[in-house]
């Protein structure tokens, strides 16, 4: 397991709080990430086309139909997030569901992205009206769930679109609530099943009582 030294420092910079505790993953969740990328793509030349759950492998040059590769895929993502707040919206429902929590949770933004854009992102967070705390991390997300849990065993939900996410924050907090949530709900055919213990929630709408009721809210 892994822990990115960079995220516990900035865990260690938050106030301490013994609420109910509502991790949230960021692109797919709070803010929109596979709608408004593939019309950032098409303005490059590259479309994208899932036949599987990833990016690499999916894009291609629309003049030739030659596949992206990695490297190009980190560096088209990289202009993206540079770029995010022409792009990015909030998902639909998100900001009224954070804010009548707002008062009786801790909210942590949780994204996993290159640390160097967590200044860009929360520009963006902030002209949005989304004011929680963004935490950046380059790798597993389960430590740093544990880490912000703190010392006294209170409750935890976690949202978030990327299935592995989410089974690390299970090796990490074995009694944390974990909710898969897509932007996309069509994407799910592309998954293999996901593991019993996470639950599967459509939207917002359908997220917002599961979490009050987890949390006790
Ligand atoms: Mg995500």
């Amino acid at each position: 397991m892994s822990d990115d030294p960079e995220t516990a420092r900035q865990i260690e910079e938050l106030a301490s709080d013994d609420r109910p505790l509502l991790i949230l993953d960021v692109d797919d969740v709070v803010l929109e990430f596979i709608r408004p990328f593939p019309r950032f793509l098409e303005e490059r030349g590259f479309g994208l086309t899932f036949s599987s759950f990833r990016l690499t492998g999916n894009i291609a040059e629309r003049a030739n139909g030659r596949l992206v590769d990695q490297t190009e895929v980190w560096a088209l993502l990289d202009e993206f997030f540079e770029d995010q707040a022409a792009w990015q919206g909030i998902t639909e429902g998100a900001a009224e569901t954070l804010s009548g929590f707002a008062g009786q949770a801790e909210i942590v933004l949780l994204t996993a992205m290159p640390h160097r854009h967590r200044a860009t992102r929360r520009a963006h967070l902030d002209a949005l009206g989304l004011p929680y705390p963004l935490l950046t991390t380059e790798m597993a997300k389960g430590p740093a769930v544990a880490k912000l849990r703190g010392p006294h065993g209170r409750p935890i939900a976690f949202v978030d679109d990327q299935p592995p996410n989410l089974v690390s924050a299970r090796e990490a907090v074995a009694d944390a609530h974990l909710f898969h949530l897509m932007a996309d709900n069509s994407l799910r055919e592309f998954l293999p099943p996901l593991p019993c213990d996470i639950n599967v929630v459509q939207d917002w709408h359908d997220a917002a009582p599961k979490i009050a009721r987890v949390l006790g809210l």
